[in-house]
């Protein structure tokens, strides 16, 4: 018994002694304090309200490539110039753009009845009048993308089911649920349907549909059958019709379609550093949205959050060593082209990105810190981490993503990243749908989030870190 103690004792004193070992790392006290005066601040301000309040009134939906979207870019350069930021400026790329048109949706036969439905993005138009047939049931994506390519399906409208949507904190639910919106219209066309039909990749309970934009792998081209989605609701209502071993029929019109080229951009500002203002740190968040709600939590909120921590920075009487760099970027929803865009056009630059984040999951409280920094660099994680702390965040790991924009700096030039962790765990019942509007917002968790980041951004721009190594 003695010997085991002395041993347990022995463990718990190697690992205190490795821990006092492993370096620590002090942040300057006057730049900790600043940080906590920063995010005290971003906790009492309304500043990232009124950005999102200004944005979904005065701008609305804003579909990448379109007029809406355009007017964004306006208004986030009048909104910066109005905050005192500098270096204010768009850039500008083409994409190709893909407008919904109008959709109605219904079932004809066993039980005449319309449906609440909306097109994928990138959807064909149906031919004038529509098309009507009876439905292939696939209760998941896997089961139609296992089926065999026979002519089984000619002629007939998928409808691919699943429910299987697992609200989380994190949103690891999304991923495996989008297969059958991503690449179900290609397993359906490949097999001769005329149509596909996909129950919402959503966790809301109300009688809205999901939207998003498909997948089209190289060499697939894009889709030249209709793709919709209908609302849980609806999507119960096929399932139930099917379930009973009726011969269920869909009659769908749309005049969704690609109408060429157009243009979008995206629109940076920044508050240079005072001692080494080549150095960027990044913060971001896209400027578009899906046209069906006003894009409030995606991503009017993040374009908030960053704004607002930004300027509380920019408010200080002495800048940040390093420049922070504000990128709203355009165009995310329809397949990160304004990521593609930025990155190439500063590819020659990417070693003086020296970290990079994003907002782009809801207005949800702030609950964990992940970095991907280099090892030398993780304990001055940790003590950033302490500042943050008090308002509520755990330290998460070293594996961060850093958000879709980011995602190209980080996978192609290695530039560090952090995820400040939003709480989603109701964000997949708003997302993409008509119901994501400002109401949606819970003001007092915006403010948290302008008070992480804001003492996050600092930090990352004042001290002498870099977090690469
Ligand atoms: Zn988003």
């Amino acid at each position: 018994m003695r010997a085991l103690t002395a041993a347990i004792a022995a463990l718990f004193l190697s690992a205190a002694a490795a821990a006092q070992q492993a370096p620590r790392y002090e942040i300057p006290e006057a730049a900790a304090e600043t940080a906590r005066t920063l995010a005290e601040r971003g906790a009492s301000s309304g500043l990232a309200w009124e950005i999102v309040e200004s944005l979904t009134t005065e701008v609305g939906p804003r579909l990448a490539g379109s007029p809406a979207e355009a007017r964004a870019r306006d208004w986030a350069v009048q909104m910066f110039t109005e905050l005192g930021f500098s270096n204010i400026r768009v850039e500008p790329f083409e994409i190709d753009y893909w407008t919904r048109g109008e959709l109605s949706a219904e079932i004809s036969a066993p039980f005449p009845q319309p449906l609440v439905a909306t097109a994928l993005g990138g959807s064909a138009a149906t031919p004038q009048g529509g098309v009507e047939a009876g439905v292939a049931y696939f209760p998941n994506f896997e089961a139609l993308a296992r089926s065999p390519e026979d002519d089984s399906l000619r002629g007939r409208i998928v409808f691919i089911d699943d429910r299987t949507l697992v609200p989380t904190q994190t949103g690891a639910g999304y991923g495996p649920a989008n297969f059958k919106r991503t690449l179900g219209w290609l397993e359906a066309q490949r097999r001769g349907a005329i149509g596909v039909v996909i129950r919402s990749v959503s966790s809301g309970a109300h009688r809205f549909p999901h939207t998003g934009i498909m997948s089209f792998p190289e060499g697939a081209g894009r889709p030249r059958i209709p793709a919709i989605a209908v609302s849980n609701a609806d999507a119960d209502q096929i399932a139930r019709i099917v379930g009973a071993g009726h011969e269920l029929r869909l009659r769908i019109r749309s005049t969704a379609g690609w109408r060429g080229r157009a243009e979008s951009g995206n629109v940076i500002a920044e508050i240079p550093g005072r001692e080494r203002p080549e150095e960027i740190v990044l913060i971001g968040a896209h400027l578009d949205s899906w046209d069906e709600g006003t894009g409030a939590l995606d991503d009017g909120a993040g374009v908030a959050i960053v704004a607002a921590a930004a300027r509380l920075i920019g408010q200080l009487p002495r800048a940040p060593r390093r420049t922070i760099r504000v990128v709203l970027f355009g165009a995310e929803e329809v397949g990160l082209l304004g990521a593609r865009a930025y990155t190439d056009l500063h590819a020659g630059n990417m070693d003086n990105h020296i970290v990079a984040t994003e907002s782009d999951f809801g207005a949800g409280r702030i609950w964990r810190f992940d970095t991907r920094f280099g090892d030398r660099s993780l304990p001055a994680g940790d003590a950033i981490h302490e500042i943050l702390a008090p308002w509520g965040v755990l330290r998460g790991g070293n594996q961060a993503g850093g958000g879709p924009d980011i995602l190209f700096m980080r996978t192609q030039h290695n530039v560090p990243v952090v995820t400040l962790q939003q709480d989603g765990t109701d964000y997949f019942d708003y997302h993409h749908t008509p119901d994501d509007t400002l109401d949606k917002i819970d003001p007092e968790a915006l403010r948290q989030n302008v008070a992480v980041y804001a003492a996050f951004t600092y930090l990352a721009a004042e001290l002498d870190v870099d977090f690469r190594n």
